[in-house]
């Protein structure tokens, strides 16, 4: 039995950990959840799961509701109570599904109290890689990514030894807008870049692999998990997302994971591993599977460029990358910056950046706090 706290449970890979949970209920118990605003929700859930002991919210106001109906339920809020319920001594595992930078110092927190770790927050790894792998290393704990790619990997990498590696590939959809032109991206609007042809996902990585940052953050992401240069690590174009990434050897064998785009499989995978869990849903069907793959142009995705530079240089240069390209996919969002200036926030954020080559917790909390007013304040020059 894996005693779990999930971060972010009201997200979409929250609330898909929550569907597995419920199918395995004698393979995992539910301890400590943490949701922003969904109150409903969370009441919803400490109904379904009388072992949950731990709630995290967003605001201590709404607490109120909770306490009256759940009165043996511990309520904590804001990034104090998430670090409480990640860090609690009855938990075994704890499931990040938290959405940006706001993950890192939680993740590290857990780690730190020895947690093992099931990760949707590629945040924390671009943000903080080389401090997060030190702690896992340090704390002898396992760290499993919920990311389809590296969940793809991790799997291809099973029974391997890692001197037979020549390199990892990661597939990429490239998103709703794979065939449009620079040009043509100026005119995208919201409603189009929030439609992803093959997987169903919050906003934050719905805009993100729009633009492929997310690609570019999956990149950092593999280079901190797999402990591989970035030369070594490439992106293909494959349409489809049947073929959730590759890993080629040094004999020329190329292992791939093929399935359903459903985050459900990378979700038991990092909770039940070793061990493989039944999948109950929609199964691929050879019948009319028709794949496709390409390499990507860098001119086209200059996200890919950027990230790869980021990558390169290394040190504090991902943490404002994450950053300000958190700024200014919510500055889309929220109508203040055009889609095909994303990535002109991020490069300019970028070059006005003096690069710490190993930040502390400190330095990456103080880079991320400049980038983001950075970032802010070339959308608002941008926009005037
Ligand atoms: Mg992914």
């Amino acid at each position: 039995m894996r005693r779990l706290t999930i971060l972010g449970v009201s997200g979409s890979i929250g609330r898909q950990t929550i569907e597995v949970i419920q199918q395995f209920p004698h393979l995992f118990e539910l301890k400590a959840i943490s949701v922003h605003h969904q109150i409903d929700y969370a009441l919803a859930l400490l109904e379904q799961f009388p072992t949950i002991t731990h709630i995290a919210l967003g605001t201590a106001s709404d607490g109120a509701k909770i306490k009256t109906r759940f009165p043996h339920v511990k309520v904590v809020s804001g990034p104090f109570g998430l670090i409480e319920i990640a860090t609690l001594k009855e938990v075994d595992m704890v499931v990040n599904a938290l959405v940006g930078f706001a993950g890192f110092v939680p993740t590290y927190r857990a780690i730190e109290a020895s947690k093992d770790i099931a990760l949707a927050n590629k945040e924390t790894l671009v943000a903080g890689g080389e401090i997060i792998m030190t702690a896992v290393a340090q704390h002898n704990i396992s760290l499993r990514p919920i990311d389809s790619e590296h969940s793809a990997i991790f799997q291809c990498l099973m029974g391997e030894s890692r001197q037979s590696i020549q390199k990892l590939w990661l597939t990429a959809s490239g998103g709703p807008f794979r065939l449009k032109s620079r040009q043509d991206l100026k005119n995208v609007t919201k409603a189009d870049a929030l439609k992803h042809p093959n997987w169903v996902m919050g906003s934050k990585i719905t805009i993100d692999s729009a633009t492929m940052v997310n690609k570019g953050l999956e990149v950092i992401e593999a280079h901190w998990l797999f402990n591989m240069p970035y030369e070594r690590i490439g992106v293909v174009m494959h349409p489809e997302s049947i073929v959730h990434s590759m890993v080629e050897f040094i004999d020329g064998s190329i292992k791939s994971q093929l399935g359903m785009p459903s985050m459900k499989t990378p979700i038991q995978i990092a909770l039940g591993y070793p061990d493989r869990l039944p999948y109950v849903d929609q199964r691929l069907s050879f019948n009319q599977l028709n794949l496709h793959f390409s390499l990507p142009s860098f001119e086209r995705f200059p996200a890919l460029r950027l990230a790869y530079s980021a990558g390169q240089q290394g040190g504090s240069l991902p943490t404002v990358l994450n950053a300000a390209n958190e700024i200014a996919v919510q500055a889309f969002l929220t109508d203040q910056l055009p889609f095909d200036k994303i990535e002109t926030i991020i490069e300019e954020t970028m070059n006005a950046h003096t690069i710490h080559p190993h930040p502390t917790i400190d330095d990456i909390l103080k880079i991320n706090d400049w980038a983001r007013n950075k970032a802010q304040t070339l959308i608002t020059k941008e926009a005037s």
